[in-house]
Protein backbone atom coordinates (compact mmCIF):
# COMPACT_ATOMS: atom_id res chain seq x y z
CA UNK A 1 0.00 0.00 0.00
CA UNK A 2 1.80 3.46 -0.87
CA UNK A 3 -0.56 5.90 1.05
CA UNK A 4 -2.27 5.68 4.17
CA UNK A 5 -6.21 6.11 3.15
CA UNK A 6 -8.09 9.24 3.97
CA UNK A 7 -10.66 8.02 5.91
CA UNK A 8 -12.08 11.51 6.71
CA UNK A 9 -11.96 11.95 2.81
CA UNK A 10 -14.10 8.69 2.46
CA UNK A 11 -16.93 9.52 4.89
CA UNK A 12 -17.21 13.25 2.82
CA UNK A 13 -17.48 11.46 -0.21
CA UNK A 14 -17.98 7.70 0.02
CA UNK A 15 -18.08 6.88 -3.82
CA UNK A 16 -15.27 4.58 -3.87
CA UNK A 17 -16.02 1.04 -2.21
CA UNK A 18 -14.25 1.06 1.77
CA UNK A 19 -12.88 -2.35 1.96
CA UNK A 20 -12.12 -3.61 5.89
CA UNK A 21 -10.80 -6.94 6.77
CA UNK A 22 -9.13 -8.77 8.85
CA UNK A 23 -9.23 -11.77 11.63
CA UNK A 24 -13.24 -12.12 13.53
CA UNK A 25 -10.36 -11.99 16.87
CA UNK A 26 -6.51 -11.08 17.33
CA UNK A 27 -5.27 -14.23 18.52
CA UNK A 28 -1.40 -14.27 18.26
CA UNK A 29 1.13 -11.69 16.72
CA UNK A 30 1.95 -14.44 14.02
CA UNK A 31 -1.82 -15.25 13.15
CA UNK A 32 -2.20 -11.21 12.90
CA UNK A 33 0.95 -10.31 11.08
CA UNK A 34 0.35 -13.09 8.69
CA UNK A 35 -2.70 -12.44 7.64
CA UNK A 36 -1.84 -8.75 7.66
CA UNK A 37 1.14 -9.29 5.63
CA UNK A 38 -1.90 -11.64 2.77
CA UNK A 39 -4.04 -8.57 2.60
CA UNK A 40 -1.40 -5.98 2.29
CA UNK A 41 -1.12 -7.95 -1.05
CA UNK A 42 -4.89 -6.54 -2.00
CA UNK A 43 -4.88 -2.84 -2.81
CA UNK A 44 -8.68 -2.32 -1.99
CA UNK A 45 -8.32 -3.19 1.93
CA UNK A 46 -7.16 0.07 3.15
CA UNK A 47 -8.78 -1.12 6.83
CA UNK A 48 -7.41 -4.10 8.88
CA UNK A 49 -9.70 -5.16 11.29
CA UNK A 50 -9.55 -7.52 14.69
CA UNK A 51 -11.53 -7.92 17.79
CA UNK A 52 -9.68 -7.49 21.09
CA UNK A 53 -12.31 -8.17 23.22
CA UNK A 54 -14.91 -10.74 22.00
CA UNK A 55 -18.72 -10.31 23.28
CA UNK A 56 -19.26 -14.28 23.79
CA UNK A 57 -22.55 -16.29 24.24
CA UNK A 58 -20.68 -18.36 26.84
CA UNK A 59 -18.23 -17.98 29.46
CA UNK A 60 -16.01 -20.48 28.76
CA UNK A 61 -15.44 -19.33 25.34
CA UNK A 62 -12.11 -17.38 24.04
CA UNK A 63 -13.07 -13.66 24.99
CA UNK A 64 -10.77 -11.96 23.20
CA UNK A 65 -6.66 -11.51 23.53
CA UNK A 66 -6.54 -7.68 25.33
CA UNK A 67 -4.09 -5.18 25.52
CA UNK A 68 -1.61 -7.42 24.22
CA UNK A 69 -3.04 -7.42 20.50
CA UNK A 70 -3.71 -3.77 20.23
CA UNK A 71 0.89 -3.87 20.11
CA UNK A 72 0.39 -6.27 17.16
CA UNK A 73 -2.22 -4.23 15.29
CA UNK A 74 0.16 -1.09 15.97
CA UNK A 75 2.39 -3.19 14.42
CA UNK A 76 0.59 -4.43 11.81
CA UNK A 77 -0.14 -0.60 10.90
CA UNK A 78 3.41 0.12 10.86
CA UNK A 79 4.63 -2.61 8.82
CA UNK A 80 1.58 -2.72 5.93
CA UNK A 81 0.12 0.92 6.26
CA UNK A 82 -3.36 -0.52 6.97
CA UNK A 83 -5.51 1.72 9.01
CA UNK A 84 -6.74 -0.36 12.14
CA UNK A 85 -9.98 -0.90 13.23
CA UNK A 86 -11.45 -2.72 16.40
CA UNK A 87 -14.78 -3.06 18.64
CA UNK A 88 -15.40 -1.06 21.81
CA UNK A 89 -17.89 -1.85 24.30
CA UNK A 90 -17.66 0.16 26.93
CA UNK A 91 -15.11 2.96 27.96
CA UNK A 92 -12.21 1.23 29.15
CA UNK A 93 -11.56 -0.28 25.72
CA UNK A 94 -12.14 3.15 23.70
CA UNK A 95 -9.38 4.34 26.20
CA UNK A 96 -7.01 1.40 25.42
CA UNK A 97 -8.00 1.75 21.67
CA UNK A 98 -6.51 5.23 21.50
CA UNK A 99 -3.63 4.65 23.84
CA UNK A 100 -2.38 2.21 21.01
CA UNK A 101 -3.32 4.25 17.69
CA UNK A 102 -6.65 2.75 16.64
CA UNK A 103 -7.68 4.79 14.18
CA UNK A 104 -11.20 3.63 13.40
CA UNK A 105 -13.76 1.59 15.74
CA UNK A 106 -16.51 -0.07 16.00
CA UNK A 107 -19.46 -0.56 18.01
CA UNK A 108 -20.75 -4.43 18.14
CA UNK A 109 -24.41 -5.76 17.56
CA UNK A 110 -24.59 -6.73 21.40
CA UNK A 111 -23.48 -3.35 22.36
CA UNK A 112 -25.95 -1.58 19.99
CA UNK A 113 -28.86 -2.95 21.56
CA UNK A 114 -28.31 -1.12 25.13
CA UNK A 115 -28.55 2.42 24.83
CA UNK A 116 -26.98 3.11 28.20
CA UNK A 117 -23.81 1.39 26.89
CA UNK A 118 -24.35 3.66 23.42
CA UNK A 119 -25.11 6.72 25.72
CA UNK A 120 -21.67 5.37 28.22
CA UNK A 121 -19.36 5.27 25.00
CA UNK A 122 -20.83 8.51 23.46
CA UNK A 123 -19.65 10.00 26.94
CA UNK A 124 -16.27 8.74 26.44
CA UNK A 125 -15.73 9.34 22.89
CA UNK A 126 -16.50 13.24 23.11
CA UNK A 127 -13.93 15.22 21.99
CA UNK A 128 -11.75 12.72 20.29
CA UNK A 129 -13.73 12.81 16.57
CA UNK A 130 -12.62 9.38 15.97
CA UNK A 131 -14.65 7.95 12.97
CA UNK A 132 -17.17 5.43 14.42
CA UNK A 133 -19.03 2.53 12.75
CA UNK A 134 -22.04 1.51 14.77
CA UNK A 135 -23.53 -2.44 13.50
CA UNK A 136 -27.15 -2.81 13.47
CA UNK A 137 -28.21 -4.52 16.94
CA UNK A 138 -29.15 -7.75 16.83
CA UNK A 139 -33.14 -7.11 16.42
CA UNK A 140 -34.52 -5.56 13.40
CA UNK A 141 -35.16 -2.08 15.33
CA UNK A 142 -34.20 0.05 12.76
CA UNK A 143 -35.15 3.26 15.61
CA UNK A 144 -32.49 1.80 18.21
CA UNK A 145 -29.63 1.56 15.04
CA UNK A 146 -30.81 5.53 13.99
CA UNK A 147 -30.89 6.09 18.29
CA UNK A 148 -27.13 4.98 18.64
CA UNK A 149 -25.88 7.39 15.49
CA UNK A 150 -28.06 10.57 16.85
CA UNK A 151 -26.13 9.79 20.81
CA UNK A 152 -22.56 9.86 18.73
CA UNK A 153 -23.06 12.88 17.05
CA UNK A 154 -24.43 14.82 19.76
CA UNK A 155 -21.03 13.57 21.23
CA UNK A 156 -19.25 15.86 18.45
CA UNK A 157 -18.19 12.21 16.61
CA UNK A 158 -18.71 13.91 12.61
CA UNK A 159 -17.62 10.46 10.62
CA UNK A 160 -20.39 7.82 11.64
CA UNK A 161 -21.07 4.80 9.13
CA UNK A 162 -23.59 1.87 9.77
CA UNK A 163 -22.17 -1.56 9.66
CA UNK A 164 -25.00 -4.01 8.03
CA UNK A 165 -24.16 -7.52 10.16
CA UNK A 166 -27.93 -9.12 9.59
CA UNK A 167 -30.46 -10.15 12.11
CA UNK A 168 -30.65 -12.98 14.80
CA UNK A 169 -33.96 -15.20 13.50
CA UNK A 170 -35.50 -18.38 15.17
CA UNK A 171 -36.69 -18.67 12.06
CA UNK A 172 -34.56 -21.45 9.82
CA UNK A 173 -32.72 -19.69 7.39
CA UNK A 174 -29.81 -20.45 5.46
CA UNK A 175 -27.85 -16.90 6.59
CA UNK A 176 -26.15 -17.20 10.31
CA UNK A 177 -27.86 -13.76 10.23
CA UNK A 178 -30.50 -13.04 8.49
CA UNK A 179 -30.32 -10.00 5.91
CA UNK A 180 -32.94 -8.27 5.65
CA UNK A 181 -31.80 -5.71 3.43
CA UNK A 182 -34.80 -3.30 3.46
CA UNK A 183 -33.95 -2.06 6.88
CA UNK A 184 -30.36 -0.84 5.54
CA UNK A 185 -31.94 0.44 2.70
CA UNK A 186 -34.72 2.29 4.69
CA UNK A 187 -31.88 3.30 7.22
CA UNK A 188 -30.02 4.91 3.88
CA UNK A 189 -33.50 6.54 2.97
CA UNK A 190 -33.94 8.32 6.81
CA UNK A 191 -30.14 8.77 6.94
CA UNK A 192 -28.28 9.35 3.30
CA UNK A 193 -25.44 10.81 4.96
CA UNK A 194 -24.57 7.72 6.91
CA UNK A 195 -22.58 5.21 4.71
CA UNK A 196 -23.41 1.58 4.88
CA UNK A 197 -20.80 -1.32 5.10
CA UNK A 198 -22.00 -4.63 4.60
CA UNK A 199 -20.17 -7.52 6.51
CA UNK A 200 -21.33 -10.56 4.37
CA UNK A 201 -19.20 -12.33 6.82
CA UNK A 202 -21.75 -12.14 10.14
CA UNK A 203 -25.03 -12.26 7.64
CA UNK A 204 -23.37 -15.63 6.14
CA UNK A 205 -21.67 -17.64 8.86
CA UNK A 206 -20.08 -19.57 6.58
CA UNK A 207 -17.72 -19.02 3.39
CA UNK A 208 -19.94 -20.75 0.67
CA UNK A 209 -22.58 -17.81 1.00
CA UNK A 210 -19.91 -14.83 0.57
CA UNK A 211 -19.75 -14.27 -3.05
CA UNK A 212 -23.20 -14.24 -3.65
CA UNK A 213 -24.36 -11.80 -1.20
CA UNK A 214 -21.53 -9.28 -1.14
CA UNK A 215 -22.83 -9.58 -4.86
CA UNK A 216 -26.31 -8.81 -3.80
CA UNK A 217 -25.04 -6.16 -2.01
CA UNK A 218 -23.20 -4.66 -4.12
CA UNK A 219 -26.02 -4.32 -6.78
CA UNK A 220 -27.69 -2.84 -3.78
CA UNK A 221 -25.15 -0.24 -3.68
CA UNK A 222 -22.92 -0.71 -0.47
CA UNK A 223 -20.45 1.51 0.88
CA UNK A 224 -18.28 -1.34 1.11
CA UNK A 225 -17.98 -4.41 3.03
CA UNK A 226 -16.18 -5.72 6.15
CA UNK A 227 -15.19 -9.24 5.71
CA UNK A 228 -13.47 -11.56 7.99
CA UNK A 229 -9.96 -13.03 7.26
CA UNK A 230 -7.47 -15.15 8.52
CA UNK A 231 -4.04 -16.78 7.54
CA UNK A 232 -5.74 -20.86 8.57
CA UNK A 233 -8.89 -20.24 9.09
CA UNK A 234 -9.96 -23.59 10.31
CA UNK A 235 -7.62 -22.59 13.05
CA UNK A 236 -9.69 -19.62 14.19
CA UNK A 237 -10.53 -19.23 17.99
CA UNK A 238 -13.80 -17.65 16.56
CA UNK A 239 -16.17 -17.93 13.97
CA UNK A 240 -13.58 -20.39 11.71
CA UNK A 241 -16.07 -21.23 9.89
CA UNK A 242 -16.63 -17.76 8.24
CA UNK A 243 -13.55 -16.58 8.07
CA UNK A 244 -11.35 -16.83 4.18
CA UNK A 245 -7.96 -16.66 3.83
CA UNK A 246 -6.34 -13.07 2.05
CA UNK A 247 -5.73 -15.56 -0.77
CA UNK A 248 -9.83 -16.51 -1.38
CA UNK A 249 -10.98 -12.97 -0.60
CA UNK A 250 -8.83 -11.58 -3.42
CA UNK A 251 -10.46 -14.13 -5.77
CA UNK A 252 -13.77 -13.36 -4.55
CA UNK A 253 -13.29 -9.57 -5.25
CA UNK A 254 -11.99 -10.05 -8.52
CA UNK A 255 -15.13 -12.32 -9.12
CA UNK A 256 -17.39 -9.25 -8.17
CA UNK A 257 -19.52 -7.89 -10.78
CA UNK A 258 -19.15 -3.56 -10.05
CA UNK A 259 -22.17 -2.30 -11.90
CA UNK A 260 -23.25 1.55 -12.23
CA UNK A 261 -25.43 3.52 -10.67
CA UNK A 262 -26.61 5.16 -13.73
CA UNK A 263 -26.65 3.29 -17.41
CA UNK A 264 -24.52 4.01 -20.33
CA UNK A 265 -26.44 6.82 -22.58
CA UNK A 266 -27.33 4.15 -25.67
CA UNK A 267 -27.94 1.57 -22.60
CA UNK A 268 -30.08 4.68 -20.84
CA UNK A 269 -32.84 5.06 -23.84
CA UNK A 270 -33.62 0.75 -23.03
CA UNK A 271 -34.11 1.42 -19.28
CA UNK A 272 -36.41 4.79 -20.01
CA UNK A 273 -38.51 2.94 -22.18
CA UNK A 274 -38.88 0.18 -19.73
CA UNK A 275 -39.07 2.57 -17.04
CA UNK A 276 -42.06 3.83 -19.14
CA UNK A 277 -44.17 -0.05 -19.33
CA UNK A 278 -43.22 -0.29 -15.71
CA UNK A 279 -44.64 3.25 -14.53
CA UNK A 280 -47.97 2.43 -16.96
CA UNK A 281 -48.35 -0.75 -15.41
CA UNK A 282 -48.43 1.00 -12.13
CA UNK A 283 -50.65 3.48 -13.02
CA UNK A 284 -53.06 0.90 -14.68
CA UNK A 285 -52.71 -0.69 -11.33
CA UNK A 286 -54.05 2.35 -8.90
CA UNK A 287 -57.32 2.55 -11.56
CA UNK A 288 -57.38 -1.51 -11.14
CA UNK A 289 -57.18 -1.14 -7.23
CA UNK A 290 -59.80 2.16 -7.42
CA UNK A 291 -61.88 0.21 -9.10
CA UNK A 292 -61.77 -2.49 -6.84
CA UNK A 293 -62.54 -0.60 -3.68
CA UNK A 294 -65.61 0.87 -5.90
CA UNK A 295 -67.24 -2.56 -6.07
CA UNK A 296 -66.24 -3.20 -2.36
CA UNK A 297 -67.93 -0.30 -1.18
CA UNK A 298 -71.44 -1.51 -3.14
CA UNK A 299 -70.87 -4.74 -1.55
CA UNK A 300 -70.52 -3.24 2.17
CA UNK A 301 -73.86 -1.51 1.13
CA UNK A 302 -75.37 -4.89 0.09
CA UNK A 303 -74.27 -6.98 3.06
CA UNK A 304 -75.96 -4.06 5.30
CA UNK A 305 -79.33 -3.99 3.69
CA UNK A 306 -79.19 -7.85 3.75
CA UNK A 307 -77.76 -7.96 6.94
CA UNK A 308 -75.09 -9.78 5.88
CA UNK A 309 -71.66 -10.43 7.75
CA UNK A 310 -69.06 -8.41 6.40
CA UNK A 311 -66.43 -11.01 6.54
CA UNK A 312 -66.88 -14.37 5.20
CA UNK A 313 -64.21 -16.76 6.52
CA UNK A 314 -64.81 -19.46 4.13
CA UNK A 315 -65.31 -17.35 0.78
CA UNK A 316 -62.07 -15.50 2.18
CA UNK A 317 -60.20 -18.84 2.27
CA UNK A 318 -61.40 -19.57 -0.85
CA UNK A 319 -59.65 -16.42 -2.75
CA UNK A 320 -56.57 -16.75 -1.13
CA UNK A 321 -56.16 -20.69 -2.68
CA UNK A 322 -56.73 -18.94 -5.69
CA UNK A 323 -54.50 -16.26 -5.85
CA UNK A 324 -51.62 -18.80 -4.08
CA UNK A 325 -52.40 -20.87 -7.28
CA UNK A 326 -53.01 -18.15 -9.57
CA UNK A 327 -49.21 -16.56 -8.25
CA UNK A 328 -47.61 -19.92 -8.71
CA UNK A 329 -48.50 -20.46 -12.36
CA UNK A 330 -47.24 -16.71 -12.98
CA UNK A 331 -44.14 -17.57 -11.22
CA UNK A 332 -44.63 -15.07 -8.73
CA UNK A 333 -43.24 -14.77 -5.13
CA UNK A 334 -46.22 -16.50 -3.46
CA UNK A 335 -45.57 -14.77 0.05
CA UNK A 336 -45.62 -11.69 -1.87
CA UNK A 337 -48.94 -12.56 -3.31
CA UNK A 338 -50.27 -12.91 -0.06
CA UNK A 339 -48.86 -10.21 1.57
CA UNK A 340 -50.00 -7.63 -1.19
CA UNK A 341 -53.69 -9.43 -0.65
CA UNK A 342 -54.09 -9.34 2.62
CA UNK A 343 -53.51 -5.43 2.75
CA UNK A 344 -56.06 -5.55 -0.54
CA UNK A 345 -58.73 -7.43 1.60
CA UNK A 346 -57.91 -5.29 5.07
CA UNK A 347 -59.06 -2.16 3.17
CA UNK A 348 -61.88 -3.64 1.23
CA UNK A 349 -63.22 -4.62 5.09
CA UNK A 350 -62.64 -1.20 6.43
CA UNK A 351 -64.61 0.05 3.97
CA UNK A 352 -67.52 -1.99 4.37
CA UNK A 353 -67.32 -1.85 8.06
C1 LIG B 1 -17.34 -9.09 15.00
O1 LIG B 1 -17.34 -8.26 14.07
O2 LIG B 1 -16.44 -9.91 15.19
C2 LIG B 1 -18.53 -9.17 15.88
C3 LIG B 1 -18.49 -9.68 17.09
O3 LIG B 1 -19.59 -8.71 15.26
P1 LIG B 1 -21.15 -8.52 15.69
O4 LIG B 1 -21.17 -7.45 16.72
O5 LIG B 1 -21.72 -8.13 14.39
O6 LIG B 1 -21.62 -9.87 16.17
MN1 LIG C 1 -16.66 -12.54 14.10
Amino acid sequence: MSEVFDIRCWFKKPDELLLVSGPCSVESREQLLKTAEGLSLIPEVKVLRGGIWKPRTRPDAFEGIGEEGLKWMREAKQKYGFLIMTEVAIPEHLELALKYGIDIIWIGARTVVNPFSVQELADSLRGTDIPVFVKNPMAPDLKLWLGAFERLATAGISCLGGIHRGFASYEETPYRNEPLWEIPIELNRLRPDIPILTDVSHICGCRELLQETAQKALDLDTSGFMIESHYKPEEALTDAKQQITPESLRKALGELVIRQPNADKKDEVILQSLRKDIDKIDDDLLNLLAKRMNISEEIGKFKKKHKVTVLQKERWKQIQENHINKGKMLGLNVDSVKEIFEIIHKDSIDRQL
